[in-house]
């Protein structure tokens, strides 16, 4: 047990509050895991984490604001103006206990904030000061219990720039194949918190060193690193770049990504590299916009398609191909591009050509709409009916 050196920051009154609480009703009750290291580092606080001798009826008794959240630990929130406490009886028959059941050092921090003091049990501080990342106990061992702390390791490396240790990085080989019986979900959460961190890429660097992304995303190509960090934290653009020639549907539904998400990733990567057939001309930017489907998109494969490119000298022309074609999609912006954007409906294309409602129309519709991509001065009504009484249903393409 350490009496705190220099706390960063007192703890809020409305924090200490819920300690003070639990004090009266005859409980012990420590800050535990991200928000003491974090509070180390000096950081930001998202949300308070509390351990405490108490069981959950009794959080509940001493503190009547709490509302149990649920969940096999039995945690209470209560929220305050410093932000909420998530109140978690225990999960041991001692503080000891619970925090050698935690996953790294930087992790297994508990502070006692009406006596000001730290427990480190193992070594913890030490490690956040030196930047290492470390097992509690044993790596294999800690890993083996449950091996999402591999995927653990690397995000906590990107989030916060710290080097795993000897041992962690000598084991976390043997544990690749093993995350693929790790729920899909938590997989999914730790690849998200990874590619919202700011080096992103030594995270993907482990990753790949270490054989799990092979397990994670297989042939995903090996500059994904770099590439993410060049583009913004926790965009899916970060997802795109990594899934580069693979079958990034597959792969994201395989850890449960949300599907708008996997779809869009995917959008992206039909349309990369976006300037690979590229055509100056007009119609071929109208078609390619069409593909899109949506400006969005294809501002997003430009954007990935750039910071692929990179800054080097020997880049510069790609990047200026790259700028006319985005002047060029601008300047089509506003350009006809499928049926619903015709000077004509359905009912009108059916009255110039006396047939009733029927595929015909549609036929005739996107005959129209293909007329019109090639050259938008053809969409009004006097010129699309002259096009439809020349239109023989063969022509359909
Ligand atoms: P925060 O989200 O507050 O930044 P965190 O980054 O450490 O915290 P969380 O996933 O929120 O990550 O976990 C909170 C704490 O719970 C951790 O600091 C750690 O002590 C413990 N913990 C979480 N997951 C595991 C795990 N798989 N194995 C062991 N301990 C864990
Ligand atoms: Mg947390």
């Amino acid at each position: 047990m350490d009496k705190l050196k220099g706390m960063p920051e007192p703890v809020p009154a409305a924090v200490l509050e819920v300690f003070a609480a639990l004090r009266r009703a005859g409980f012990d009750a420590w800050l535990v895991g991200g928000c003491v290291r974090d509070r180390l580092r000096g950081a930001p606080l998202k949300d308070w984490d509390v351990a405490t001798s108490a069981d959950t009826s009794a959080i509940l008794e001493s503190i009547p604001r709490a509302i149990p959240i649920g969940g096999v630990h039995g945690t209470a929130m209560v929220a305050t103006a410093a932000g909420p406490v998530e109140l978690t009886p225990l999960r041991a028959n001692s503080l000891a206990g619970d925090l050698a059941r935690r996953d790294f050092t930087i992790n297994a921090l508990a502070l006692d904030p009406l006596r000001a003091q730290l427990f480190d049990p193992c070594g913890g501080q030490r490690d956040l000061e030196r930047g290492v990342l470390r097992a509690c106990g044993e790596a294999r061992r800690r890993l083996d219990e449950d091996p999402l702390r591999a995927l653990r390791a690397a995000r906590l490396v990107a989030e916060l720039a710290l080097r795993p240790d000897d041992e962690l990085r000598a084991t976390l080989p043997a544990f690749a194949p093993a995350l693929a019986r790790v729920a899909a979900e938590r997989v999914r959460a730790e690849l998200d918190r990874l590619l919202a961190a700011p080096l992103a890429a030594r995270g993907v660097t482990l990753l790949r060193e270490t054989g799990l992304e092979a397990v994670l995303f297989p042939f995903a190509s090996a500059d994904a690193a770099i590439l993410i960090e060049r583009l913004p934290a926790g965009d899916d653009l970060r997802l795109s770049a990594w899934l580069r020639g693979t079958r990034s549907a597959a792969l994201l539904a395989r850890w449960r990504f949300p599907k708008q998400r996997a779809a869009e990733v995917e959008r992206v990567l039909l349309l990369h590299p976006v300037d690979a057939s590229l055509r100056t001309n007009e119609a071929a930017v109208r078609r390619l916009r069409k593909r899109s489907r949506g400006a969005k998109i294809l501002e997003r494969a430009l954007t990935l398609r750039r910071a692929e490119l990179g800054g080097g000298d020997d880049a510069s022309e790609a990047h200026a191909a790259l700028d006319a074609l985005a002047a060029a999609i601008a300047r089509v912006r506003h350009h006809p591009l499928r049926v619903s954007d015709l000077a004509l409906n359905g009912r009108e294309v059916g009255a110039v050509l006396g047939i009733p409602p029927g595929p015909r129309i549609g036929q005739a519709l996107r005959f129209l709409a293909e007329c019109v991509l090639e050259d938008p001065a053809r969409n009004n009504p006097e010129n699309l009916r002259a096009l439809l009484r020349e239109w023989k249903p063969e022509d359909k393409r």
